[in-house]
């Protein structure tokens, strides 16, 4: 048997890479799964052991065991996940401050997808070029709320080159996932570390700022330089209904620290009394942007189990 890594899935085919060449591979029979609720079996970043059946070809047997993955919840059934990658050194999350607005919301979900594996995360802020002076305070806050919380934080321009030398340090000879919102700049800033890539950029199309985007399935390209970039495009919005509220409180990196010191714990930083996380809040210590976006999550997710208990009624 050969090991290979899944560089794109297709459904029912997956793309294997070994040595610099491709083969398309199918699964044959059945394989051994861990006891992840996954509706699909094998994800890009995955190493495989796979046969040969002729010079292209090639049946998948094994997935070897995952140093990490990053899951969504499924969109076609709430309480599976869908993997998006597997086997990730590094998540680079594209956001900016305008055109469009800088979305926390969507930042703190990104987080909460990588933290249950502690995957390092940079986020990029792109557009530097376009910010105004009161734009570039604002990215100031949001660089010393995340760094300060342990994440990296970085600011770029797709245009005018700025700190993109540094980012192609930071990717090189690593496995990094790549995500963004569309219309921030993700294509643009791929395009510009790694011309060989060719993706195809898209005017802002109208006054709501949102992008088009062509393609749904993650993808694992290499890079010159060295290092893979696993591109997920189609991430729009995250839900987390495959959680339960802890799961949320506990990857929250400064809420699940400052947990210890509740007064019970299954505190869940509401109304219980002696929360920790609430009297943090109210310091100023924890930040409150976070603190509502935690909220936001967790009443998202607590709606959805009581609706789903009271309809098995
Ligand atoms: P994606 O949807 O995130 O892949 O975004 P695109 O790369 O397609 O870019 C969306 C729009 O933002 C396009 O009009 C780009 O020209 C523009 N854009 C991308 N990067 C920058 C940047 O660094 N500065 C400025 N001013 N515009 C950018
Ligand atoms: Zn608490």
């Amino acid at each position: 048997m050969i090991t290979g890594v899944v560089i794109k899935s297709t459904g029912s085919w997956y793309i294997v890479r070994c040595a610099d060449k491709l083969y398309n591979c199918r699964i044959v029979g059945k394989l051994r799964l861990d006891d992840l609720k996954s509706t699909n079996p094998i994800a890009v970043g995955d190493r495989v052991l796979f046969t040969l059946e002729n010079e292209t070809e090639g049946q998948i047997n094994e997935v070897l065991p995952r140093d990490n993955y990053v899951v969504r919840q499924s969109p076609r059934k709430k309480h599976n996940v869908h993997l998006i990658a597997s086997n990730v050194d590094l998540a680079v999350l594209v956001v900016t401050i305008v055109r469009p607005d800088v979305k926390t919301g969507f930042i703190d979900r990104f987080l909460l997808m990588t933290e249950p594996y502690d995957i390092p995360v940079l986020i990029v802020f792109n557009k530097w070029d376009i910010y105004k002076p009161k734009d570039k305070e604002h990215f100031e806050y949001l660089e010393s709320l995340y760094t300060g919380i342990g994440y990296n934080v970085l600011y770029a321009s797709a245009i005018t080159g700025e700190n993109l030398n540094l980012i192609k340090d930071i990717l090189k000879d690593k496995t990094s996932l790549i995500s963004g919102q569309s219309g921030v700049g993700k294509t643009s800033l791929l395009n510009a570390i790694e011309p060989t890539l060719d993706l195809k950029t898209f005017q802002i199309s109208d006054y709501t700022g949102k992008g088009q985007h062509t393609t749904t399935f993650a993808e694992m390209t290499p890079l010159t330089f060295g290092g893979d970039l696993i591109d997920t495009p189609g991430i729009k919005s995250l839900a987390f209904n495959h959680f339960e509220v802890l799961d949320v409180a506990h990857n929250f990196k400064e809420i699940f620290e400052a947990s210890d010191a509740c007064k019970y714990n299954n505190c869940t930083h509401r109304n219980e009394p002696k929360c920790a996380v609430k009297e943090l809040v109210e310091m100023g210590e924890i930040n409150e942007i976070r603190y509502n976006n935690y909220l936001q999550i967790v009443e998202e997710v607590e709606d959805q189990n009581y609706w789903e208990r009271h309809n098995d009624i």
